[in-house]
């Protein structure tokens, strides 16, 4: 970490600093404007398989170390001239304090938005006090929740390597909306669904969602994110499924946009720039995490690259100003090293031995399936 400099940042507590006087330093200006800190309070009930956070049975952030590290974020955010939100990860619900996590989150002063949507449900069902649970968030404003469903009882529960757990997310989605929340349902899509249309719409139809999604995953060279691979559906299925589910009349389901195959990027890579370009290109999101113990990671959760320190004893003005030199990490060169990328022909060769029409969600995660095929190291610790 550099603590040169220091007295060029404002120190903490400093107020109502516009976002030039943040920058006004001699760091050059960053292309980042987000800034999203994930604090692991608890683990999951689930080990799903195509999970880019590395989630799963996990430790507990205690209490006292959670209010103290979200003070400090705080007092971080003002000093970068991103805007700040963060993410109350792997299931907060878990957590027996999480009705004080919720009103402390709520209450940050600088980072103004935090993320709580989804959940397999499992950890809200097993709460005695899972009214008391429900209200906290209600009573702040947070009234949107979502479930994933992977397709019919078996198929969902072998997804995501919990038996129950199909079942359990649609109490959990019923239980929510008595309660008073908005529920809204993402179907996370496999190679399954074709056969579980009917089954998915039955329970569409008792559910009654607000929203529903159809999420194609993604993949990025996190440490499981091979266990969903046999599991991945073709493109011309979600196009079916598009339909169906659009015919039977569900409401606000969102196309997904800008999915991509195998066969696609082939294409383009035939005809196009070399992929090391993408890697060079500046990002404008970054990802930060704060694990259990405290420790406070650049990178998101599973993918982290840089140790800033341990919450306990961050030096904040140190961590600023070090978080200020680093750029966007949300994809591309967050994963890997530009200079170590194969040529266009190891990546077509790649390529062609993953099936040309299985669906992504991203042409970046296709990129990374073929980068895993070859085999190059990654920077992910
Ligand atoms: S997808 Fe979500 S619930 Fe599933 S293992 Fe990952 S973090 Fe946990």
């Amino acid at each position: 970490m550099n603590n040169e400099d220091e007295s060029t940042l404002p120190q903490q507590g400093g107020k109502n600093m516009t976002r030039d006087e943040k920058r006004s330093n001699d760091i050059p200006e960053s292309a980042v404007k987000t800034c999203n800190f994930d604090l692991i309070v608890a683990g999951c009930n689930t080990r799903c398989r195509h999970c880019y956070v590395n989630g799963g049975p996990g430790g507990m952030m205690p209490l006292a170390d959670f209010l103290d590290a979200l003070e400090k974020l705080d007092a971080l955010a003002e000093l970068l001239p991103y805007e700040a939100e963060f993410t109350l990860d792997n299931e907060p619900m878990n957590h027996p304090d999480i009705g004080v996590i919720i009103h402390a989150a709520a209450a940050a002063e600088h980072i103004r938005y935090f993320h709580h949507g989804m959940t397999a449900g499992i950890a809200l069902m097993a709460r005695k006090d899972r009214e008391k649970v429900m209200r906290a968030y209600l009573d702040r404003g947070f009234r949107d929740f979502g479930i994933t469903v992977h397709g019919n009882v078996a198929h969902h529960d072998m997804i995501v390597r919990r038996e129950g757990a199909r079942r359990t997310a649609s109490e959990a989605a019923e239980y929510m909306r008595a309660c008073g929340a908005e529920i809204g349902v993402s179907l996370m899509f496999n190679r399954f669904f074709r056969e579980d249309a009917d089954e998915i719409d039955a329970l569409l139809e008792r559910l009654r969602p607000d929203w529903i999604y159809i999420a194609v995953p993604n993949f990025t060279p996190h440490k499981n994110m091979m266990d969903f691979e046999p599991f991945r559906g073709t493109l011309e299925a979600l196009h079916g499924l598009r339909t169906h589910f659009a015919l039977r009349g569900q409401r606000n389901e969102k196309p997904p946009e800008g999915v991509f195959t195998p066969g696609m990027l082939i294409k383009r890579l035939e005809g196009g720039p070399d992929i090391a370009e993408l890697f060079l290109q500046p990002q404008d999101e970054m990802y930060l995490t704060v694990h259990p113990d405290g420790n406070l990671f650049y990178g998101n959760t599973g993918a982290e690259t840089e140790c800033l320190g341990n919450m306990r004893t961050l030096d904040i003005p140190a961590a600023a100003r070090r978080i200020r030199e680093l750029p966007g990490n949300r994809d591309w060169g967050a994963f890997y090293d530009a200079g170590l990328l194969p040529g266009r022909e190891e990546m077509i060769r790649a390529l062609k031995r993953v099936p040309g029409d299985l669906a992504y969600s991203d042409m970046a995660s296709v990129v990374y399936r073929a980068l895993a095929e070859t085999g190059i190291p990654t920077k992910i610790k």
